[in-house]
């Protein structure tokens, strides 16, 4: 087993937030009269904040979950509606966390939609919104970690975006501990972030459970990202090449060798994007593999480029 320590060592922590947040009151300032008003959707720009609330307000209450890094989507508000159903108060967070970034340009151009992500969010009835107003105060009680990551880390995203996943194992382990929930919902869009987290969250025996939500696609068949909001309606059109590779290798592919079916998939994909992976990998272990065998589950994922947007997805085989 690979042994991978998480350091706390970084570089200065850059915000990407750089809009204004006056029409956001934040809730520490308007004083204990708020406390019991919980119509409204309350937005805490600090850590401690938000802890002192969840301490007095979450004390019988089951909590939910759902960290992101806004431009919000039905994808998301979907991982809200989620937790809205299972447990009593549901938080979410919105912060474009710098370390889980291995292209600095990737970074600069991801989008902010503060304003528009607050309304979305009170339109589902979201109860607390946590939004850093720095990313130290994310990384400010930050202790460093081991984790046994197996392959998990090394393939696919792994393979391709160095580094990624420390940062999201950093992040997501300090907005699990500031938030202390009782549940906590992943997308699987991101198939293996969502294992990884439940690794990690396992190995370090943090009482959480954590729900893989499924993937929230356009009627198109694309699935719904941040991203898309970087794409021209060419290049939409392009992408759903993506979707429907993955389709095309989920009604092809069958027990025995698949490599034929990801070559051609690859082709399909070469047309209208610049594929970075097309791979059938088990669900549990992440092992990509060539042969399918009965009775152990697999999922076909794909990651493409498109006018320099990269764009991410993945779907379950049968067989
Ligand atoms: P992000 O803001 O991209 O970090 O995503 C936050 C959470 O939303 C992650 O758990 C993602 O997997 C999940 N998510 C993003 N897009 C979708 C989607 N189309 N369907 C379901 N979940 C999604």
């Amino acid at each position: 087993m690979q042994h991978k320590r998480v350091s706390s060592d970084s570089p200065t922590l850059i915000c990407k937030r750089n809009v204004s947040l006056k029409r956001y009151v934040s809730f520490a300032n308007e004083g204990n009269a708020q406390i019991n008003n919980l119509l409204e959707m309350k937005v805490f720009y600090t850590q401690d904040e938000l802890k002192s609330f969840l301490q007095l307000r979450a004390k019988d209450k089951s909590v939910g979950f759902v960290p992101t890094m806004g431009a919000l989507h039905e994808g998301h508000l979907s991982l809200i509606r989620s937790s809205k159903a299972d447990t009593d108060l549901t938080v979410c967070s919105i912060f474009v966390n710098p370390t889980q970034f291995n292209e600095s340009n990737d970074f600069e151009n991801y989008p902010v939609t503060i304003d528009a992500d607050i309304e979305l969010l009170e339109g589902v009835n979201c109860d607390i919104l946590y939004l850093p107003e720095n990313a130290e105060d994310v990384y400010k009680n930050e202790v460093s970690f081991s984790i046994e990551t197996g392959v998990l880390s090394e393939v696919m995203e792994g393979k391709n975006r160095p580094g990624h996943f420390d940062g999201v194992m950093r992040v997501v382990k300090l907005l699990l501990e500031i938030v202390a929930p009782d549940k906590a919902y992943f997308g699987l869009k991101d198939f293996q972030q969502y294992t990884i987290i439940r690794n990690m969250t396992k190995q370090l025996d943090m009482k959480v459970e954590i729900v893989g939500c499924p993937i929230v696609r356009e009627e198109s068949g694309l699935a719904m990202s941040s991203r898309n909001a970087l794409l021209s309606e060419e290049d939409k059109k392009k992408a759903l090449i993506i979707y429907q590779t993955l389709k095309y290798l989920q009604d092809k592919v069958q027990i025995g060798d698949v490599t034929q079916w990801v070559e051609k998939g690859l082709e399909q994909l070469q047309k209208n994007t610049t594929p970075e992976y097309l791979t059938i990998a088990e669900s549990d272990t992440l092992l990509p593999v060539s042969q399918l065998e009965k009775e152990k589950k697999y999922r076909a994922f794909a990651v493409a480029r498109i006018g320099g947007v990269r764009l991410i997805d993945n779907i379950e085989i049968f067989v």
